[in-house]
């Protein structure tokens, strides 16, 4: 028996523009177990990211539930949502959003601080972050200073740094080139399967897909086996 750590049951999700209606997710369910590493494909405009904001606790759906380790998710208050979310996931996006004044080493003990950890404790577990990421030599370094595939090394490590259950990435390699995304993407990969984290990564790049568990695909609103 796997333990599941996110189920989608029957999410709908819809924009209203205009005078339409625009019906994105109809029917979406899912379920991530513990360690895995699902793979979201489907071209621009068919719902990645909507599906991932809805997974990560950062938009609700119109209908259906989300449960996170059997708890149904929006059935909490707020708070604890908030709390579900800072202390059980990780987040990777197309662009780094790792805080320009602050090096690297601080980027990614940022989360552990604000979670309560000790500057000495935040600070060690950052730099052993960057050590796995192969960043010993740019933990002083501002983002301005490393390259677009650092920067987004850092900015893993900083997803990674809570020991979330579950990593969303929403196109992590879109911004970087062919070998740099191979180099990124195989030290992401490392990272989580060393932690035993779940992974739900939207990516374009089908040279990706063969390193995941599994990949799906957004069809008219629903998700099926890719391929
Ligand atoms: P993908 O990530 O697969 O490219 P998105 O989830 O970003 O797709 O968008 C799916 C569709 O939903 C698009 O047509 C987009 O324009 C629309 N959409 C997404 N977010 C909103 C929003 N907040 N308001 C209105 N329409 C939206
Ligand atoms: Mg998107």
């Amino acid at each position: 028996m796997t333990n599941v750590v996110l189920k989608l049951e029957s999410i709908k999700r819809s924009f209203v523009s205009g005078e339409r209606e625009l019906e994105v997710l109809r029917n979406i369910n899912l379920e991530v177990a513990e360690g895995e590493l699902v793979g979201l494909v489907g071209p621009s405009g068919s719902g990645k990211s909507t599906l991932l904001h809805i997974a990560g606790l950062l938009d609700r759906p119109d209908e259906g539930k989300i449960l996170f380790q059997g708890a149904d998710c929006f059935e909490l208050n707020d708070r604890k949502r908030t709390r579900l979310r800072s202390e059980n996931l990780g987040f990777v996006y197309q662009f780094h959003h790792l805080l320009a004044e602050f090096n690297a080493v601080d980027n990614v003990a940022m989360p552990l601080l604000t979670a309560g950890a000790s500057r000495k404790e935040a600070t060690k577990k950052a730099i052993d972050l960057l050590d796995r990421m192969q960043l010993s030599e740019r933990i002083k370094h501002q983002p301005a200073q490393l390259s677009g595939g650092e920067q987004q090394r850092v900015a893993i490590a900083r997803a990674l740094a809570n020991d979330p259950s579950l990593v969303i990435a929403d196109e992590p390699t879109g911004n970087l080139d062919w070998e740099t995304t191979n180099e990124v993407f195989e030290a992401f990969i490392e990272l989580v399967r060393q932690k035993n984290a779940s992974v739900l990564v939207a990516t374009h790049n089908r040279e990706l897909f063969e390193r995941m568990d599994r990949v799906l695909t957004i069809r008219d609103g629903e998700l099926c086996k890719f391929g």
